[in-house]
């Protein structure tokens, strides 16, 4: 049975756990905030400055919700962290964005179809901000008046604080503090605030003055109320992702199967309620819709008809970006007898931007290892960690990074404080790597079930 497809969320306690596992070293894309320039080491991440480029430019065009509905293909070969790079853009996504991480082998269940998981995959992607309002204060706590002398347009009301209890105000999640120097708006300051935005520029006392202050709390806002009155209202924000919603609503599985992942086939009837709900609550401004991104590891694993669900889903109006990686050259797109590059129809990958990952230097691979042995805690003496990043060069990485582990078992046998050369040469003859094992299979291939089940003899029969 194929495991359920998870979000990140869920991911680090069920399945997808080595996944996670093997990139928790990764904090982020490591890039500066403004210039978005990639530091050569930051956030776990190392070299692949392009890719991380680039992948940060895609993330703050998602952040400012501009690219919705597009596809990344990030192409390289096997260990160039391409899923490294696509979990980094996952840390850099706000809170409750969601992000979602699919195997594209996982979508071949018999629990469902192919298009029906991807659909669920498409929807866990895909977050609903809900907002509930309730009233606070009302001239209770706080007195805001409306200083109409000052009053400009419609949207900032120009607002004088008559307050004594500003900390009221502060326990309420009001955040009103100078972005700069920090400072407090207090009682009896003149401020302005921009209703649509939450942004509040202080005037002073004595209205000479004008300077920016930090937006407030997310979770309160000022109202002005049709007879001129000003209400501080406090505002509970849920996000919840369309999938949820619809397994909540859909009435073979309730909500109970959002805890075991057993949520089965879902109608389509529940999918267009819930579309027309949402969309009914965004009109009313209760709800706003987070685009999140979903990340389909090995697409090239996809056949035709997922490629073309794919196509169309894109164009929906409640798209999440979508993150491909790929580490085919040119590869026959299944379900197809035609070869092309990645292992995509050509008029899809016409619709995807591409990023490249490149093979790293013995530097970066060295550097790689290091930090992988700081994440799990487990010290390596020099030599041991040259012969690693050769084996790395020679191997690939991820199979560098397993003999860490291994290596550092070997080495507590023995009660020794540090990994030394000889736990990762005695590692590196009881583990294979792919091509040694490729190897060995082709030297004993004979002795091998084949693929109808039956063992050849050597002498043939
Ligand atoms: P594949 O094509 O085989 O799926 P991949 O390109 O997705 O490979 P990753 O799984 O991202 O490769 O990388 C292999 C291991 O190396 C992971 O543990 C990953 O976190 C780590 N890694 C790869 N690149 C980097 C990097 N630039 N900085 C830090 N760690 C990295």
């Amino acid at each position: 049975m194929a495991a359920p497809i998870t979000t990140i969320s869920d991911s680090k306690d069920r399945n997808n756990l080595n996944l996670i596992a093997a990139h928790s070293h990764i904090r982020g894309l490591g890039v500066t905030p403004d210039t978005l320039t990639p530091k050569p080491v930051a956030d776990g991440l190392v070299g692949q400055q392009q890719a991380r480029k680039a992948a940060s430019v895609i993330l703050q065009m998602a952040k400012e919700g501009k690219i919705a509905g597009r596809a990344v293909l990030i192409s390289g070969p096997p260990s160039t962290g391409k899923t490294a790079i696509a979990i980094g853009m996952s840390k850099g996504l706000g809170e409750d964005v969601p992000f979602t991480m699919l195997a594209s082998s996982e979508i071949f269940s018999l629990e469902m179809s192919k298009t029906e998981a991807l659909e669920q995959a498409f929807r866990k992607s895909i977050g609903v901000r809900i907002r509930e309002e309730s009233e606070v204060i009302e001239g209770e706590v706080v007195e805001i008046q409306i200083d109409r002398s000052v009053t400009g347009n419609n949207k900032s009301g120009k607002l004088t604080l008559k307050t004594t209890d500003m900390e009221t105000l502060y326990d309420m999640g009001t955040r009103m503090i100078d972005s700069m120097t920090k400072e407090k708006v207090m009682a009896g300051d003149v401020i302005s605030i921009d209703k649509a935005s939450g942004r509040i520029t202080k005037l002073g006392r004595s209205y000479t003055r004008s300077r920016d202050y930090d937006a407030m709390g997310a979770d309160t806002k000022f109202v002005q109320c049709p007879d001129g009155e000003l209400q501080v209202r406090r505002e509970t924000v849920h996000t919840v992702s369309l999938h949820e919603i619809d397994v909540i609503n859909s009435r073979t599985q309730g909500f109970l199967a959002l805890f075991s992942g057993d949520t089965g086939e879902i109608r389509s009837e529940v999918r267009e309620q819930i579309n027309t709900k949402v969309a009914e609550w965004k009109e009313e401004g209760k709800a706003e819709i987070v685009p999140g991104v979903l990340f389909i590891d090995e697409v090239h694993m996809l056949d035709i008809e997922c490629f073309s669900f794919i196509n169309r889903a894109l164009e929906d109006e409640l798209a999440p970006i979508v993150i491909m990686a790929s580490n085919r050259g040119s590869a026959t797109i299944r379900g197809t007898s035609y070869r092309s590059p990645h292992g995509l129809p050509l008029d899809f990958l016409d619709r995807v931007v591409i990023i490249s990952t490149h093979p790293y230097s013995p530097d970066e691979i060295r550097e790689i290892l290091s930090i992988r042995a700081q994440e799990e805690e487990i010290d390596i003496s020099p030599d041991a960690l040259a012969l690693l990043t050769k084996i790395g060069q020679e191997t690939g990485l991820r199979y560098a990074g397993n003999l860490i582990t291994t290596s550092h078992l070997l080495s507590q046998k023995r009660r020794a404080k540090e990994v030394e050369v000889h736990d990762v040469q005695r590692s590196f003859q009881l583990f294979y790597d792919p091509s040694r094992s490729v190897k060995f299979v082709a030297e004993f291939e004979k002795r091998f079930i084949g693929e109808d089940g039956g063992v050849t003899l050597s002498n043939g029969l």
